[in-house]
């Protein structure tokens, strides 16, 4: 099994007075082909683990190894570049530019890569072709609904093929039945070959999930694999 994602004794602490150890060696990997949940109260670290595990945030200590590069070992111009290359972000509130149609938000997610722009576009429809939003790809996102609006997030997400997608709360601002797609969406892709960790804070869609790593004051209390149904 190829190892995407790992931390190694990860400790991040924040220097404040007294300074807060918001994760408190953790080590935990990601396999190819993944679909798991970082799972916790508020408050036990979960957005940082998202910043470290996304290299937006350096630890304070330990390692964190993206697609066999060692995070520390790099600048960070270089980490930017690794970043654009493997790493596919969602997030609760979309993020998405509003005056912009579907097929050019997802188009931005190429824009570090130097794809020229007739190639973005082309793969942008192809990847909301695959999220399910091929009758929606020249809305703009302030005309999309909400589950739209996430879908078009995913379809950013994924239209890089990264080697992991980072889901935080993705369904946070969905009502349940929205949820509830967004959620299948997700493992429909994964069974595609995404993937794809999902940070949240509710126990029901961890739990839906074949593989939970829940957090308590910074350190990893479980980590529960479920047999393949
Ligand atoms: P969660 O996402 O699970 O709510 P966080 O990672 O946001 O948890 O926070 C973990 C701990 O670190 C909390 O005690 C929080 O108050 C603290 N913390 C988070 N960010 C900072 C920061 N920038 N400076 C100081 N303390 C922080």
């Amino acid at each position: 099994m190829t190892t995407v994602l790992s931390l190694t004794d990860v400790v991040k602490e924040y220097p404040t007075t007294p300074p807060v150890r918001a994760l408190d060696g953790v080590t935990m990997a990601v396999d190819e082909g993944e679909l798991l949940a970082v799972v916790g109260p508020s408050g036990s670290g979960k957005s940082t683990m998202l910043h470290i595990m996304g290299t937006l945030d350096r630890p304070s200590e330990g390692d964190v190894e993206l697609v066999g590069h060692r995070v520390s070992a790099l600048s960070d111009s270089q980490l930017s570049g690794l970043r654009a290359h493997h790493i596919g972000f969602v997030f609760q509130q979309f993020h998405l530019l509003t005056g912009y149609s579907s097929v050019d938000n997802v188009a931005d997610g190429l824009l570090y890569r130097g794809t020229p722009l007739a190639e973005r576009r082309e793969r942008a429809r192809v990847a909301l072709d695959k999220v399910g939003l091929s009758h929606r790809l020249d809305h703009v996102a302030t005309q999309l609904s909400g589950g739209e609006r996430q879908r078009v997030a995913v379809a950013r997400a994924i239209v890089g093929e990264p080697a992991i997608v980072l889901a935080d709360e993705p369904t946070g601002n969905l009502d349940s039945k929205t949820s509830a797609g967004i959620m299948d969406l997700l493992h429909d892709l994964n069974r595609e070959g995404t993937t794809i960790v999902v940070v949240t804070h509710d126990r029901g869609i961890a739990e839906s999930l074949p593989r939970t790593v829940s957090f308590l004051d910074g350190r990893i209390v479980a980590d529960d694999a479920k047999a393949p149904a």
